[in-house]
């Protein structure tokens, strides 16, 4: 059977949907493609909701393609007493382990304890000590194994490229990552599945309301057209952009939102040898960044390693947070007091800078301080909006959305996401670690079975998308085939992860990767060159913003990877 046979996925088909939005009337319609949105979309399709979703770009565009992709309770929110939300964070790592066990994966980290001057400080490693009792008892323990002390020369060979005369031992304990695009993607089909209407490139111009005040449609835009979408109820999860839909309803922008940025950058995994995550501190800053490698190989080796995150107060533009010359020397500067290999810029093959949705509080501390619980809140013409939170906790905040549409709407349903398994758990099968298998198994679960079919159709489809990159041709096709991506900065940037690790194979191959998804789309050659021309201006600019170089359509002189083109 070829692939076209085998329709990929009928119910995730964006023309269809975007007939679904004109014709039908929906109990709620959920505004905003980010993990939030889509995790309220699938809570609300499950309970038996007539429910629609609208993206305005691309699934996880925003803040969800950015984050630093892990599914955990976060120690250092231990350590700001924020107990509750490590709790209720690290019961859904678990649920989501179970219910999505191709893309969330055990990830082990350490944590260095370092000498000064010589000498290790008692108390530090005290506190340590029970941060880690405590991160267990609150819930890590659910992953199966407790956190163990490493001796200095175990915890050498996790960080091989640390000062090994400042390491006195260490901590090991374990927490878990996702690709967060994909997770958010496979939310948002496993919602179509259960009946959702969900549709990107559809963003809502205004909200309509009744004769009483109350909101009862949006309209949205998709390609040059508007449609009126009817419905009773408007959830609101367009995360740093909430404030500026629920002013679509409101009579002022009512500036709930303090956006924070974080970024992070990719350096080649040689530079760095971690075999398993590493916490390392920020010097004279109270912080510190994840060390991740990302990319397994065979050999037991790496790709690459991801570098994050910052965590700043953000005012620019909310569609475009650029990772800057400062992040960038602020990251390298607290990985080269880790490590001995003297990364520069010139080693960074891959940025990304996203902006944090938290919700403003009395205080004016520094955005690292602001709690990352989530806010439900509705206005007077009944849209309600739920914003903060963490990728990890979005089930727990799409339960406590849709009680409250519920309740609203007069309707008694159960969640049942709790153990609502996503699209490809089924028939998943645990891979052996780095085989080439491993690389579909763990990003399409027993939905792999569907690329191993177009390559059945197409033995060149099994070639590399990129040179450096594990990404075959078959994804490619499948990403617009059956994962609604519509440009090829959804296929570079989020159905593969290739602009973010490494941008330079990205911009070389840019025009050949158009070429192939073009036929699928309907692009013709105008049209294929124009998708090229986007592509490489976003990589410039991103370039411009990290050596600094004010002109965006310029191609600087130096870039991040040692590029003289973006
Ligand atoms: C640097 C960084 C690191 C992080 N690391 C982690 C981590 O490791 N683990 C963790 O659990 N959490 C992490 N987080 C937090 C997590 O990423 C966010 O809480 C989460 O992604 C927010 O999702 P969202 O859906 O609310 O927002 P978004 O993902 O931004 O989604 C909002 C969506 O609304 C759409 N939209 C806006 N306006 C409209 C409109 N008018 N019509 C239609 N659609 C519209 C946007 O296009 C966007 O796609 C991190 C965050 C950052 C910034």
């Amino acid at each position: 059977m070829t692939f076209s046979a085998i329709h990929p996925d009928p119910t995730f088909d964006r023309a269809q949907m975007l007939r679904r939005l004109a014709d039908e009337t929906f109990d709620v319609v959920v505004i905003g493609g980010g993990i939030t949105g889509v995790g309220v979309a699938l809570d609300a399709a499950t309970r038996g909701l007539k429910t629609a979703l609208v993206e305005r770009d691309d699934f996880a565009s925003g803040t969800s393609s950015k984050s630093s992709k892990l599914v955990h309770g976060g120690l250092r929110y231990l350590q700001q007493g924020e107990v509750r939300l490590v709790y209720e964070a690290l019961h859904e790592r678990q649920r989501l382990r179970k219910n999505a066990p191709h893309l969330v994966r055990v990830l082990p980290f350490m944590i260095p304890i370092l000498t000064k001057d010589g000498v290790v400080s008692r108390k530090i490693a005290r506190l340590l000590g029970s941060s880690m009792w405590m991160y267990d008892l609150t819930g890590g323990w659910r992953i199966g194994k407790m956190h163990r002390r490493l001796k200095r020369d175990a915890a050498f060979e996790h960080l091989p490229t640390m000062p090994k005369e400042r390491l006195a031992s260490a901590y090991l304990y374990y927490d878990a990552t996702a690709d967060d695009a994909r997770l958010c993607l496979t939310v948002a089909r496993t919602a179509a599945a259960a009946g959702a209407a969900i549709a990107s490139r559809c963003g809502v111009v205004s909200i309509g309301k009744d004769a009483s005040g109350r909101a009862e449609s949006v309209v949205v835009a998709a390609d040059g057209n508007e449609i009126t979408v009817r419905t009773r109820m408007i959830v609101n999860a367009a995360g740093v952009w909430a404030d500026d839909v629920r002013a679509l309803a409101e009579e002022q922008h009512p500036d709930s939102i303090r956006p924070a940025k974080g970024v992070h950058i990719t350096v080649p995994w040689a530079k760095v040898r971690n075999d398993i995550a590493v916490v390392i501190p920020v010097p004279k800053d109270k912080r510190s960044l994840f060390v991740v490698p990302w990319g397994p190989l065979p050999d037991g080796t790496f790709q690459h390693t991801y570098v994050g995150t910052t965590d700043t107060d953000f005012d620019g533009d909310v569609d475009d947070p650029l990772c800057t010359e400062a992040d960038l020397d602020y990251v390298l500067r607290a990985l080269n007091a880790s490590v001995t290999t003297g990364i520069t810029a010139d080693d960074v093959t891959g940025v990304w800078a996203g902006l944090r949705p938290l919700v403003k509080s009395a205080s004016s501390g520094r955005t690292a301080d602001l709690s990352r619980r989530h806010s439900i809140t509705t206005n007077p013409a009944g849209v309600i909006t739920v914003a903060g939170g963490k990728l990890t906790t979005y089930r727990e905040m799409a339960e406590d959305t849709v009680d409250q549409v519920c309740e609203r709407l007069d309707i008694r349903a159960r969640c049942v996401t709790k153990r609502k398994r996503l699209i490809g758990a089924s028939g998943f099968r645990e891979p052996t670690a780095g085989s080439p298998a491993a690389h579909l198994a763990l990003r399409y679960g027993g939905k792999a079975a569907e690329i191993e079919s177009l390559i059945a159709s197409d033995p060149t489809l099994a070639e590399p998308l990129l040179p450096r990159l594990p990404y075959v041709r078959a994804e490619a096709i499948y990403a617009v085939r059956a994962e609604m991506a519509t440009t090829l900065d959804d296929v570079l940037t989020r159905r593969t992860r290739a602009r973010l690790f490494d941008r330079r194979a990205t911009v070389d191959h840019a025009a050949e990767v158009a070429a192939l998804i073009a036929p699928e789309l309907g692009w013709d050659a105008a049209r294929t060159a124009a998708e090229v021309d986007a592509y490489l201006a976003a990589c410039a600019e991103e370039v411009a913003a990290v050596t600094a170089v004010v002109a965006v359509a310029a191609v600087p002189e130096t870039t991040v990877s040692g590029d003289t083109t973006p």
